[in-house]
Formats: structure tokens, C-alpha cells, sequence
């Protein structure tokens, strides 16, 4: 059968429209003598090759059939990979034993829905092997060598490699003809020897439609690969392949076509030539840019450096979610930029995430990091596969649900060279961005990748250090605040957490944790310290001026477009708490004094301060009179302590002279013996009014 799928491509669109305007649904005969057209309501299969052998450069084999009921026939003369497995479609063509020709005069293909084949897989499944031979070909199988290859408990066996890779969430059980006697099709017409395997298997008193899939091994398919299987269907087919543990390649077909069964597409790589990725080249993923296995570390892939070690590669991350093999809190879509840890994909008891999903429009990004561990051991011979990251790009639009893998360092356009993806992990220090701009990952190692989404990105700045009080003072808490800004250009996300570190002489003395945002391009908040070696204060042990660097995002979980401009110093003057005294109220006895009096000044000093007075030491409070002395207190004082006051009288007196209004005024002070805070205030003026006898 020979294909051209773009000009068959055209053809399929033309054929399209006799069936939509005659809507001619029944089988009819054309004139001239041809055979009778049938037409066929069923559902698309896609039949997927197995990937080539190692060294071997055979094209990928990408077949359709459609189903009826029990009957499938291949279908020809059409553009296999435009039509989306499970999709229901009405058929005319010409039937040619097993197959169906689409390409004849009359014939047409009208797709008439979208169901793209979701896969399943968990729980126990049942696998028929049926064996066939025929007169000058024969099999290696005996039962036993069979029933340990796909069944049994040596870790290389079928079962083993699902029940690993599916972290038991999938176990194949099942059964093995005999070596059945059939026709041999003589040429690769997968269907008919199909038929005449499960025609003979039920004549030997089996019941293929009880398995969930059956495998048909056969001396030979006569077609270019060497396995077979329906996309989202039940029927597999391999070429002697069901008997070799040790065999890499041989394991890795079973492996691989029963996946088919289970829904699987094969996992692409994306070949661009020279460059890891464009918009052009995504464009054309369907066609001359798709490197249809090129995932080299994918049983759905060509799996070339796991055949050379007789290995088999576990699932990319996009297989394992299209199966739904991995729990939800191992897949984490990314929509903040910042850094992100990832367990490996292997490592199915890991907590955390296990791939990452960026997404930049219809397209995902995945990431995974894949280490040697289970039947993934054999890449510890492969240092680039386990040191980077794998990343993989699918369009959601796609009715292939694999992905492609991402070459991030592309050699050149070599189709059919799977070796140039054996580098294709992102190493540490290396960054890939999208073609769009919307994602930016770089790989740090050890599982770790820092990310940018949105193609801008936030850039934080501390504008300003504040402390509560404003005035430190030596041996007293203070609370540091910082004014942070966004001078990016997106935001800064909701839900984005962030440090800002406030530093001494190079070491955090209190820091802030927590979410500030969103905080859009432009815009400030102020952020106080609530944690720290002092619980979120700092208390600064002597006078002095201290040098404070404010540093936000100092452990760097915010991808920012300039990571140079986090940080801010200050100079923070700390002083020694001082007694700051002040007179409140002035008093004199007697309270009301007559021409001829001798009045008596007595002063309320309090302190404002911060700290006591000493007590007994010499304290001052002069007063005035019009501008005259007319007493003082100089007694030592008991410790007046802050917000505390004294009642402090003159030891003279003043006589008054006559009636009318005095200027008193009083002094705390006013010799400067006490080093206070301020002696601004230490003036109380009142006026003593005399009344007229
Ligand atoms: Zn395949």
C-alpha cells in the first residue's frame, strides 16, 4: 500500500463533498462494470508502527482503519494521520479483502465528529496472545518463554514494566495460544491476518473479545515495522516478538504497541534544524518538522539509548498524564514565575511536584527531571539525560495527544537521526524561551528550574527603610518596615510569596515572609519584619549609626527582569535613651496673693523621656518674675521616672509689690546639669495676676 499523505490530504477534502450534497448512505454500484462502493458508519483506529531498530532510518508507518462492530478494515487511499482516532466517520469505498479503498472513483471519507481517543489504563487488563504460523515460518515461542516475557515476575517482563511505570495502577494478566495454523497473508495486510488469527484462535476454543487487547505474533507482517497497534483500540500485532527478555528492542515492542491499545500516540520530538524551537517549525509539527518518535527517553519514543542498553525507558511526564498515572499533586501548573523543585518523574512516592505545565496559549510546556530509578536505571549511562531537564511542547488543538520533545541543543535537521535528541534535556545554567516570549525556564540542577511566564516580569526595589519608633534608641526593640516597589513591567502575582531581608554587617537581623502582592507594575507597599533572630525586631545594643541594608527577594523566589536592583541602605542613627524634662504647670502659695504677699513658686517637672533621672543628683528649676529671679530649686530629686513627674517648690520668695499681671516664668534645668533629649521645652510661662484690695 502506498501513501503520499499530502496529496492524499487534498483528495479526502474533495471526496468530501459528493457524500455532504447526495448524501448517498447506501451501498450502490457504478456503472461501467466496477465493483459495488459500500459505505461504512465506524469509528477511526489509527495503527502506529513500532519505532525502527537502533541504526535503522525506516520512515514512521502511520496506517487508519475503521471500525464496524467486530470488523475493522484498513482503510486506503487515505491521509491515515488526518484522521483522529475515535472519531466517527462514514466511509465509501471499495472493499479489497481486510481493506477498505477509499481512493477509487466514488469513494468518499466524511468525518462526522470530533472524539479524539482519551486513554485509559488502570486497574487489571487482559492480553490474548495469539500465535500463528504457517508452512516456512514458525515462531521462537513456546509457552513458557512467552508467559515470562509478558507475564512474568522477572522485572523485565511486560507486566513488570507497567506495574512500575504505572506505579501498580495497571497490571496486564492473560493467556497464550498455541502456535495456530494460518494462512500466510503474504503481504502487510494487518487485517486479514487478524481475522485468520482470531478465527483460529476461537476454532482452538479461545474468546479474543473477553481480553481487553490481543497481540497477534506472527513469523512475519510483511510490513515495514516490526509491531503494530490500533490507537485507542484492542488489536496489537508483533513479528516474533514475544519471547526475548533480554532483547531491549524485542520488550520495547510489546511494550509500545499494547500503550497504543491503551490510547497512547507516540511521543514526537520537534525537529527544527538548527534552533531548539520557533513558530514556524510548531507550525509545521504535523508535517515536516515532526520527528513522528523522536522522544529517544519514551517507550513511546524510539527508545534508541534504552535498546542499545537493553532497557526500556519508562513514560515521558504527557503519556503518564494522558493515562492518568500520576497523582494531581505531582503535576503542578505553573502561572507564577519563580523557582521550582522537581521530584524525579520515576520516583512515584515522591511528595511534590513531578512536572511541571507552563502554558503559552493553546500550547503546554512540560517539564520533568528524570533519574536512574527503575526502569529508567539503564540512563546512569546517559549523564545529559539525568543531569538537565526534559522538556516537551503539545499543542491542545491537536487530536494527537503526545507531545513533542525539545532538542535544546539542536545540531541541525537530520530526519530520521534520533541521535540528535540524545541531548536534548535542558543542562544546568542553560535557558529555553518559547517563541511567543510567554515562558522562560532555566534549568540549576538537582531537579530545579527557575521560571518566567508572561513574557514580562515583575522587578522589585525597596524605595525607603523605616523604623517604629523613628527614634531607635539603644536597647530598645524597633520594628523595620520597608517600602517595596514594583518597577517591572508585570506584575508582581497574588499569591506570590517573598522575603525581604533587612541586614547588619551582612547578616539578616529580621525579615519579612509573606505575600504582598498582586502588585502591579508601578505600584508600592510597605512591608514590615515579623521574623528573625529577635522574633521581628531588632534591638540594637549601643548608640551609635549602623549601616541597614534592606534586601527584597533575598532568597530569590521571584523571576524579576533585573535581579541587580533588590536592595537598599540606609544609615539608622540609634541613640542612648535620655530623661527629656519639661515643666507642666506652675503653682504659688497662697493661691491668690495681696500687695505685700510672699509668695512661694512651686514647679511640675515631668519627664517625657525615655530615661530616669538619677536620683539625688542636682536638678535646677529657676524662676522668674518679670524677667527677675525670684527663686530657685536645687535640691537633689528622687528618680523621676519617664512619664513620671516632680513637685518641685523654690527655696526664696518673692514679695509682691503691687497689684496687677507678673510674667512668671519657670526653668527646668536651666544650668544644663542633666543631659536630657531636648531642652526645648523646659519653659513654662504663666502670668500671677494680683487683684486690687
Ligand atoms: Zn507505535
Amino acid at each position: 500500500m502506498s501513501r503520499s499523505p499530502r496529496s492524499l490530504r487534498l483528495l479526502t477534502r474533495l471526496l468530501v463533498v459528493p457524500v455532504l450534497a447526495g448524501g448517498a448512505l447506501v451501498p450502490a454500484v457504478d456503472a461501467a462494470a466496477q465493483p459495488a462502493l459500500t459505505t461504512l458508519t465506524g469509528t477511526v483506529l489509527q495503527v502506529h508502527g513500532a519505532p525502527p531498530p537502533p541504526g535503522s532510518h525506516e520512515p514512521e508507518d502511520v496506517r487508519a482503519a475503521v471500525q464496524v462492530g467486530d470488523r475493522v478494515l484498513e482503510l486506503d487511499g487515505v491521509d491515515a494521520e488526518s484522521l483522529p482516532s475515535g472519531a466517527p466517520v462514514q466511509v465509501r469505498g471499495r472493499v479489497e479483502g481486510a481493506s477498505l479503498d477509499v481512493g477509487v472513483t466514488g469513494g468518499t471519507l466524511r468525518q462526522l465528529g470530533a472524539a479524539p481517543v482519551k486513554a485509559t489504563a488502570t486497574g487489571v487488563r487482559s492480553l490474548l496472545a495469539i500465535n500463528v504460523s504457517w508452512p516456512g515460518g514458525t515462531l521462537h515461542e513456546t509457552p513458557a518463554l512467552e508467559d515470562a516475557f509478558l507475564f512474568g515476575p522477572d522485572d523485565r517482563s511486560v507486566q513488570s514494566w507497567y506495574a512500575d511505570v504505572s506505579a501498580g495502577r495497571l497490571s496486564w494478566t492473560g493467556a497464550e495460544t498455541p502456535q495456530l495454523s494460518v494462512t500466510d497473508p503474504g503481504t502487510c495486510d494487518l487485517y486479514a491476518l487478524s481475522d485468520r488469527a482470531q478465527a483460529a484462535a476461537v476454532a482452538a476454543g479461545y474468546d479474543p473479545s473477553a481480553y481487553s487487547a490481543i497481540i497477534i505474533n506472527a513469523p512475519a507482517l510483511h510490513c515495514p515495522s516490526a509491531g503494530y497497534g490500533e490507537v485507542g483500540g484492542r488489536r496489537t500485532w508483533v513479528q516474533d516478538g514475544l519471547w526475548d527478555l533480554s532483547s531491549g528492542y524485542g520488550r520495547l515492542v510489546a511494550t509500545h504497541e499494547i500503550a497504543h491499545a491503551l490510547g497512547l500516540f507516540h511521543s514526537h520530538g520537534l525537529e527544527c534544524g538548527s534552533l531548539t524551537d520557533s513558530a514556524e517549525c510548531e507550525a509545521a509539527s504535523a508535517t515536516t518538522s515532526n520527528e513522528e518518535y523522536g522522544n529517544a527517553w519514551d517507550a513511546m519514543g524510539n527508545n534508541w539509548p534504552g535498546d542499545v542498553s537493553d532497557a526500556v525507558a519508562e513514560f515521558s511526564a504527557p503519556q503518564l498524564l494522558a493515562l492518568g498515572w500520576l497523582p494531581s499533586d505531582a503535576v503542578r501548573d505553573v502561572t507564577a514565575s519563580g523557582q521550582y523543585a522537581l521530584a524525579p518523574l520515576e520516583q512515584s512516592d515522591a511528595t511534590g511536584a513531578r512536572v511541571l505545565v507552563l502554558s503559552s496559549g493553546a500550547r503546554r510546556y512540560y517539564v520533568e527531571y528524570r533519574q536512574p530509578i527503575g526502569q529508567d536505571a539503564f540512563m546512569a549511562g546517559f549523564p545529559a539525560s539525568v543531569s538537565g531537564v526534559h522538556i516537551a511542547v503539545r499543542d491542545t488543538g491537536s487530536t494527537d495527544t503526545a507531545a513533542f520533545a525539545l532538542d535544546t541543543t539542536p545540531h541541525a535537521n537530520q530526519p530520521g537521526d534520533y541521535t540528535d535528541f540524545y541531548d536534548a534535556p535542558l543542562q544546568p545554567g542553560s535557558t529555553f524561551t518559547d517563541p511567543a516570549g510567554d515562558v522562560s525556564i532555566t534549568a540549576l540542577g538537582s531537579g530545579r528550574v527557575q521560571v518566567q511566564v508572561g513574557g514580562s516580569a515583575p522587578d522589585l526595589v525597596v524605595d525607603a527603610v523605616t523604623t517604629s519608633p523613628t527614634t531607635v534608641l539603644a536597647g530598645s526593640a524597633v520594628h523595620l518596615s520597608a517600602t517595596l516597589r514594583n518597577a517591572g513591567t508585570a506584575a508582581l502575582p497574588a499569591g506570590q510569596s517573598l522575603r525581604v531581608a533587612f541586614l547588619l554587617a551582612g547578616s539578616p537581623v529580621a525579615w519579612y515572609d509573606g505575600v504582598p502582592g498582586p502588585l502591579a507594575p508601578g505600584a508600592s507597599t510597605t512591608v514590615t519584619a515579623t521574623a528573625g533572630p529577635g522574633g521581628g525586631t531588632w534591638t540594637p545594643t549601643a548608640a551609635g549609626t549602623y549601616g541597614l541594608k534592606a534586601v527584597a527577594d533575598d532568597d530569590g523566589r521571584v523571576t524579576e527582569s533585573d535581579e541587580s536592583d533588590n536592595a537598599l541602605r540606609v544609615r539608622v542613627s540609634v541613640v542612648a535613651p535620655l530623661p527629656d524634662l519639661s515643666v507642666s504647670a506652675v503653682s504659688w502659695t497662697p493661691s491668690v496673693p495681696q500687695p505685700g504677699s510672699t509668695v512661694r513658686f512651686t514647679a511640675t517637672v515631668r519627664n517625657t523621656g525615655d530615661a530616669a533621672t538619677v536620683a539625688g543628683a542636682p536638678l535646677h528649676v529657676q524662676f522668674l518674675v518679670n524677667g527677675s529671679p525670684v527663686g530657685a530649686y536645687a535640691g537633689p530629686t528622687p528618680s523621676i521616672a519617664p512619664g513620671g513627674s516632680a513637685t518641685l517648690s523654690a527655696t526664696g520668695t518673692w514679695s509682691v509689690p503691687k497689684a496687677g499681671d507678673f510674667r512668671v516664668k519657670a526653668t527646668v534645668n536651666d544650668d544644663r546639669a542633666v543631659r536630657e533629649v531636648s531642652t526645648d521645652d523646659d519653659t513654662l510661662r504663666v502670668t500671677l495676676t494680683v487683684p486690687r484690695g
